[in-house]
């Protein structure tokens, strides 16, 4: 058992590394992962050993599409409840952000999980008054169970979901499958991957024989993960490893995949940054019809149909979502792109490859 914040451990790592002669370039899908490498400078220590370290489309907020921005917007501009996390919010659509929409009047409600958006529901239920409550869920497997805990109990007949849950494997399988960027291996997400195990993996290896290992958050796990591949490339193995036993199981939770299952089936959704990815992303199963927003009020959306929606002018985060640039080389980075006022959704969330760059590195 390594102590987590060993600094000897550390150097040997960094002079393992630093012996390999490394010329490598690593993936991971992973804000919290982001968040250690930039925060403790891992990044630089990296650079030196031969390892580039990228993040790819790991932010969930980042890579949920403006037509899902704009499904909110239209339905809060139709007199519907919003309610969903601060950082969804500040997400331009095509137009606006849902900020801008509740400024001018709309009711758009920031919540810290699914629950608030249910008693809200529960509440106007009560008082009557016939609002109806859409909770915009967002997140990976993550978070999605929380979503499906609550979509199997009892709910008000006002509150429904427009779910932006996606699946990580099948992106892990378009970034390798585009090979638009030559990568010698991928970090695995810890949170996703205490819910889909080790197990979920192991296609992805062998099927592009690329070595995986599951990382927790700790700066010493994303040091031991990147030596742990390193050691695959060096002995020509493509293998799915877990330096995160601590937490992550070969099978995952199975409690929390039975959830999701009986809630979601996959379904083909664009990310963005992406063209659709097959079976990417959890659409409610068909029981599930009287809670699904997009069933609910498909006539409001359907006005909606054919249309197409850009991203912000200028903004190149779907570049960075696909590892092909970092943050910095976005010519709006730090400029007319900045926390206080984001022009893409890697700038918004804190879990954005920009503005986790832009938090450490411009002070
Ligand atoms: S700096 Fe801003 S505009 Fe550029 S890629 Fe990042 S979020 Fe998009």
């Amino acid at each position: 058992m390594f102590h987590m914040r060993d600094k000897e451990l550390s150097k040997l790592i960094t002079r393992n590394l630093k012996n390999m002669n490394l010329n490598i370039q690593v993936m991971h899908v992973c804000g919290t992962h982001q968040d250690t490498i930039v925060k403790f400078g891992l990044d630089s220590i990296f650079n030196e050993c031969g390892v580039k370290i990228i993040q790819g489309p790991g932010c969930p907020v980042c890579v949920t599409t403006p037509e899902e921005i704009e499904t909110g917007i239209k339905l809060a501009e139709n007199g519907v409840t919003i309610a969903t996390f601060g950082d969804m919010v500040r997400v331009p659509g095509a137009k606006k952000s849902l900020q801008a929409v509740k400024a001018g009047g709309g009711d758009i409600r920031i919540v810290y999980g699914i629950n608030e958006a249910v008693e809200l529901a529960e509440k106007f239920d009560r008082e009557g008054n016939g609002k109806e409550v859409v909770f915009m869920a967002v997140g990976f497997e993550t978070t999605a169970p929380a979503t499906a805990a609550v979509l199997l109990r009892e709910l008000p007949e006002n509150f429904s979901v427009v779910s932006c849950h996606r699946y990580i494997p099948p992106a892990l399988v378009r970034i390798l499958g585009m090979g638009e960027i030559a990568l010698d291996g991928i970090i695995d997400p810890g949170h996703v991957s205490v819910i889909i195990g080790a197990k979920a993996y192991e296609e992805i290896s062998r099927q592009y024989g690329i070595p995986q290992v599951i990382a927790g958050f700790e700066p010493i796990d994303v040091m031991m993960a990147v030596w742990m591949i390193a050691k695959q490339v060096e002995e020509g193995r493509g293998e799915v490893e877990n330096e995160y036993t601590r937490c992550v199981a070969y099978e995952g939770n199975e409690k929390a995949l039975k959830m999701l299952d009986e809630v979601f089936e996959p379904g083909d959704a664009k990310w963005r940054g992406f063209s659709v990815i097959e079976r990417s992303k959890m659409v409610l199963r068909k029981k599930f019809d009287d809670f699904n927003a997009e069933k609910k009020f498909e006539d409001i959306l359907a006005e909606m149909e054919g249309m197409e929606f850009k991203e912000p002018p200028g903004c190149r985060c779907g570049e960075v979502l696909r590892g092909l640039i970092p943050p910095a080389e976005c010519p709006l980075f730090g400029k007319a792109c900045n926390p206080a006022h984001p022009v893409g959704p890697c700038m918004v969330s804190v879990e954005g490859a920009c503005n986790i760059e832009y938090r450490y590195k411009n002070d």
